[in-house]
């Protein structure tokens, strides 16, 4: 699988053992995914698919349901089954549930050993459960459940204290002879988590999920995941991401997808190269944008689209694009592939636009 353009590459993918969510596969060559979590109960089986559906259709690739009762457990069968992409079941506390999910034919189990008591005494069943049906099991470190041998010892949840404890929880599954494992170390703060993920790639081969848990709400979130996620899989680190926001989950699937296609490792739905205004502006540039956006959300081709707002990068920038405006004098050039095609009433620019976005996706044969 090629990831990103040659010349948008990065750097090498860190080297990591495959394995398999479902039909997703995690790690490897395989293409960074993007996972969600459901925020429904998940005993609510109609409104937990609902939600998956709407998770599906906005690029959702795995989505994970908590699981902190036995009603829950119950649903499982029913939401593995009827669910379009692979179903993860997140098990705080309760042992018995993950050999429900296994049961129930979920693509993964995560499991925070952190805060499974007696969790050591349980991994041999566990590993020879999850192996009989083949599903992979994520060691889902955090911040704020950490081990509390391990929050004694360092006396807070630093880099060190996340690897270690991720990598013990990892022995323990390897002295039972399964690896079918992906971790991730989740922290709050940015900087920890960069500095956890980056230890761990070194010691081990496993995938590795990435997350700052508990980011925030929406535009701090954003933020804060955008710069992290940045770094780690700019050095090639990282093979499945989720973006924690306290937003709907859809939200979360859109960062994550910008993410991954601002490093090239996604290829773009739509794009706009869309200027920031400034006193030049002949056109209202913001108004324009969200109006372009809304109309080609969701066209089904990777379509660059240009909206600027005077003639200094405006026509340059136009014929880089798809397709694209340059405003001046109350109209707007209109540019195809680099040539002007007409020139139209500001009014009619959005409309305009729309139009010939329409006739190159005729053209690629995806309308
Ligand atoms: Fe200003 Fe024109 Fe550049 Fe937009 S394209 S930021 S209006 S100079």
């Amino acid at each position: 699988v090629q990831l990103g353009l040659p010349e948008q590459r990065l750097t090498k993918r860190r080297k990591s053992r495959q394995v398999m969510v479902g039909d997703v596969p995690v790690g490897g060559d395989a293409p960074v995914s993007v996972q969600s979590m459901c925020t429904t109960v998940t005993a609510n089986i109609d409104a937990t698919l609902q939600q998956i559906a709407e998770l599906t259709a906005s690029g959702c690739q795995i989505v994970r349901v908590a699981v902190p009762s036995q009603d829950d457990a119950d649903a499982l069968p029913i939401i593995a089954k009827k669910s379009p992409i692979p179903v993860i079941a997140d098990i705080h506390f309760q042992p018995k549930y993950v050999f429900a999910a296994l049961e129930a034919g979920c693509a993964a189990v995560r499991v925070n050993p952190g805060n499974i008591k007696k969790f050591d005494d349980k991994v041999a069943e566990i590993a020879k459960a999850a192996a009989d049906v083949g599903t992979p099991i994520r060691i889902g470190v955090n911040a704020g459940s950490l081990d509390p041998r391990l929050l004694k010892k360092y006396g807070k949840a630093t880099p060190d204290a996340l690897v270690e404890s991720a990598l013990w929880e990892c022995s323990l599954f390897e002295e039972h002879g399964f690896r079918d494992i992906k971790i991730s170390v989740k922290h709050h703060d940015p900087v920890v988590m960069i500095q956890a993920y980056r230890q761990l790639a070194k010691a081990c081969e496993y995938p590795l999920h990435l997350g700052v848990t508990e980011a925030g709400p929406a535009f701090q979130g954003t933020v804060k995941s955008s710069v992290a996620f940045g770094a780690l899989l700019a050095e090639g680190i990282g093979d499945t991401i989720r973006v924690s926001l306290s937003a709907p989950p859809v939200e979360e699937v859109k960062v994550g997808t910008q993410i991954l296609e601002s490093l090239g490792l996604k290829e773009r739905g739509l794009e706009i190269v869309s200027c920031p205004s400034c006193g030049r502006a002949q056109v209202d540039v913001y108004r324009l944008t969200e109006e372009v956006m809304a109309a080609l959300e969701g066209f089904p081709a990777p379509l660059r689209v240009a909206v600027m707002g005077c003639v200094v990068n405006g026509p340059g920038e136009a014929r880089e694009a798809d397709l694209g405006v340059a405003s001046g004098n109350g109209k707007g050039q209109i540019f195809v592939k680099g040539k002007v095609v007409k020139t139209v009433p500001e009014s009619q620019i959005a409309e305009a636009l729309v139009e010939e976005a329409m006739k190159l996706g005729e053209q690629m044969g995806v309308i």
